[in-house]
């Protein structure tokens, strides 16, 4: 009697599994297929009967066979069920993406759950495997990072010299700052002015100003190394972070700077165009009350600059 109803219930309980929009394999402790349903035969292709009692690795040659029998062993070894998300492997069987309006990815994103099958005797003989399609989720999220990385990139950095802004530049210092009050780390400032810049635009254009900002900033990413930090200060203003490094590899560096913007002509139109900059060095090798102290000390040295002539370095000195 209870048997029939059971049977009865079975015979239902596979047509949802034949039905249901995930994917179904039961497998066998030798890794043959039992059990493939409706969603296994249209993504892959193959029908029921030619998967039947075939080699799992055989069918799916793209599985890492080493990584997945660890994780089965594991799941009939403890008994327990074990899940795979899109973010730690974007897929286990590579299926084609079949989902028009996505169209951005051409394999389908997938989570998997692998869980034990006991058997009547209590033994687990069987590995049941689910796999959901997660195609939509997966790409709408990469979309919205990949979204979220351009506006931050695009708040963070000027729009004329890419460097970055004051603002992103000065929370750049604020960190630094921080690692400094921490560690002690040094850290030395250069910033820069062009000399004499109303006189360009008022001689060759705005638009040939722009292009000497456009040029000073290509100077300084030449120039400065991957751990340097340059942003535009202000309207023909630069600045240069220089995290652990010290006065004299600052001076260095801004004598290049000095020395490479003053050899450089800038062709606008028919015109070739000369400039210079006048810069201040400042370091962290004094005690300081703020990293807003660094800018002033940099800030007086390029007004010492300007005052001694122009076309100059000068280090603060305390
Ligand atoms: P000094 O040697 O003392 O620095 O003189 P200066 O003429 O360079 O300094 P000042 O600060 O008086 O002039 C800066 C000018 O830069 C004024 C402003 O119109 C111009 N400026 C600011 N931002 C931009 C920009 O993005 N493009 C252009 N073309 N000009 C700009
Ligand atoms: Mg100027
Ligand atoms: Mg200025």
């Amino acid at each position: 009697m209870s048997d029939s109803i059971e049977l009865s219930e079975m015979h239902w309980l596979l047509a949802i599994v034949q039905n249901i929009d995930v994917g179904v394999v039961v497998l066998d402790r030798e890794y043959r297929v039992d059990v493939w349903n409706t969603f296994m035969e249209n993504r892959s292709g193959r029908l029921p009967e030619e998967a039947r009692k075939k080699s799992f690795f055989e069918l799916f040659p793209e599985v890492d066979e080493k990584w997945f029998r660890r994780k089965v062993e594991n799941v009939a070894t403890l008994g327990t069920p074990s899940f795979t998300i899109w973010e730690q492997r974007p897929y286990l069987l590579r299926f084609k993406n079949y989902q028009p309006i996505t169209g951005l990815e051409d394999f389908m994103y997938q989570n998997t759950t692998l869980f034990p099958l006991k058997g009547l005797d209590g033994r687990i003989q069987q590995i049941c495997l689910i796999i959901y399609d997660v195609t939509d989720v997966a790409t709408n999220r990469r979309q919205l990072q990949a979204a979220n990385r351009e506006l931050q990139r695009l708040s963070s950095t000027d729009r004329l010299t890419g460097l970055f802004n004051r603002g992103h530049w000065e929370e750049m210092l604020r960190q630094d700052y921080a690692r400094h009050r921490r560690y002690g780390t040094n850290t030395a400032l250069i910033m820069f002015d062009i000399d004499h810049f109303k006189k360009i635009n008022d001689t060759y254009g705005h638009q040939a100003g722009d292009s000497v900002i456009q040029q000073t900033a290509d100077i300084i990413r030449q120039a400065m190394r991957d751990s340097d930090i340059a942003g535009r200060y202000g309207g023909e203003e630069f600045v240069v972070l220089l995290p652990d490094t010290d006065q004299q590899g600052a001076m260095t560096l801004a004598e290049r700077l000095r020395q490479t913007v003053e050899a450089h002509e800038v062709r606008h139109e028919a015109h070739s165009i000369r400039f210079t900059i006048s810069l201040g060095v400042a370091d962290l090798s004094l005690p300081t009350n703020g990293y807003a102290q660094l800018i002033e000390w940099a800030d007086s040295a390029l007004y010492a600059s300007k005052s001694g002539g122009r076309n100059q370095v000068t280090l603060y000195r305390h």
